[in-house]
């Protein structure tokens, strides 16, 4: 049987593995091969984007949510959480302060707020691109009918984030309540990658019943898809959902997968995300000495950060804040990379 250095070799070569191949990186994972790993991973992200390290500024912008994931803190059945929205005159205002501190991608993320309807959401970017047009507008809102992204993308769009959250269809009924389905998740991905916004997939790690299998599945699926953009992040419970109880993902694990991914994609977009500097006091860092390129602190007003609580003790302090943009740019020099004040698209 070919040894697991062969595979590695083979998925930097060719970028691409069989399911049965990925499943055995998962489960013969050592910390020899970790490292390893990490290391052809931040070479290989280094041949496009030498030490750059992209910023992108996340504006929260409502904690409202009509859909029940059972992960979730902002699912609609959590009576635990104080709602809020923030006005497109409190949007644009974290968007000037996100210019001024030299941010050029703005990530508006937030619940599936009916609120905010097709026509608002349209006019919102349409009025953030007119008052920034050299910066590039990222959506999070979910799952929204082909009309609906084709809409937002004409009024000016860039790239979107929607998680695939898992690509096996059981798993995702252990996630899920029945209304929402994963053939519909995936289909909206399709959508706009074919409406030519920069995409990005991803997956929690460690998320409850979730197996090794699953995630050779959900790797075999952004083989196949080829985001953009791939956000993956620990699974971190939150008290007042249906996994308040459940254990959180592995940072180890976690960062394992990053590098995978960079050696699977390797110009993808990918950021060391909030949930593993949550998890480990320097998670960021080594999300970005495992592959990531990108980090996205927090432009939310600091009166409601707390209360877009996804998951217990989210971090929105020190590094993962926007306004400790100075922090963050040396602690990364101190590791010889560079923050880029620049928009950060996908190299064409
Ligand atoms: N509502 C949009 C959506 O679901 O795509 C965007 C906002 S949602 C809060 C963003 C991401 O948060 C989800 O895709 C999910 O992967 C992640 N998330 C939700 N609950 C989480 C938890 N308990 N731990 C870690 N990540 C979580
Ligand atoms: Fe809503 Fe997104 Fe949370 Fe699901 S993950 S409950 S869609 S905010």
């Amino acid at each position: 049987m070919i040894s697991l250095t062969h595979l590695i070799e083979k998925l930097q070569r060719e970028h691409c593995l069989r399911k049965e191949e990925y499943l055995r990186l998962l489960t013969e994972r050592t910390p020899e091969i970790q490292a390893l790993l990490a290391q052809k991973a931040r070479a290989c992200c280094e041949e496009t984007y030498g030490n750059g390290i992209f910023i992108r500024g996340l504006i929260e912008f409502s904690n409202y949510c009509k859909n029940n994931c059972y992960y979730c803190g902002l699912r609609c059945e959590n009576g635990n959480i104080s709602r809020y929205r923030l006005t497109e005159e409190e949007i644009l205002s974290c968007c000037e302060e996100g210019y001024q501190l030299g941010f050029r991608t703005f990530v508006l993320q937030g619940g599936e707020d009916p609120y905010f309807t097709h026509q608002r959401m349209a006019d919102l970017v349409q009025n953030i691109k007119k008052a920034f047009p050299q910066c590039a507008i990222t959506l999070s809102v979910g799952e929204q009918s082909r009309e609906t992204y084709a809409l937002w993308r004409k009024a000016g769009a860039d790239r979107y984030l929607l998680r695939h959250e898992t690509a096996d269809e059981n798993h995702y009924r252990l996630l899920h309540p029945q209304s929402m389905s994963m053939a519909r998740r995936k289909q909206c991905l399709w959508d706009l990658k074919d409406l030519g916004y920069q995409v990005g997939a991803g997956m929690m790690v460690g998320s409850p019943h979730q197996t090794m299998e699953h995630l050779a599945e959900d790797l075999c699926f952004l083989q196949e898809l080829k985001p953009h953009m791939v956000g993956i992040g620990p699974f971190i419970p939150q008290k007042d959902t249906p996994f308040g109880a459940e254990s959180a993902g592995s940072v180890d694990l976690t960062l394992y997968l990053l590098s995978i991914i960079r050696l699977m994609l390797p110009k993808v977009l990918l950021p060391a995300t909030t949930a593993l500097a949550t998890l480990h006091e320097q998670g960021r860092e080594q999300g970005i000495l495992a592959g990531a390129n990108v980090c996205m602190p927090n432009l939310t007003p600091q009166t409601h950060r707390a209360q877009y609580a996804i998951y217990d003790r989210k971090l929105s302090s020190h590094g993962e804040s926007a306004q400790n943009l100075n922090e963050i740019k040396k602690q990364m020099e101190a590791m010889g990379f560079t923050i880029l004040e620049s928009r950060g698209d996908y190299p064409q």
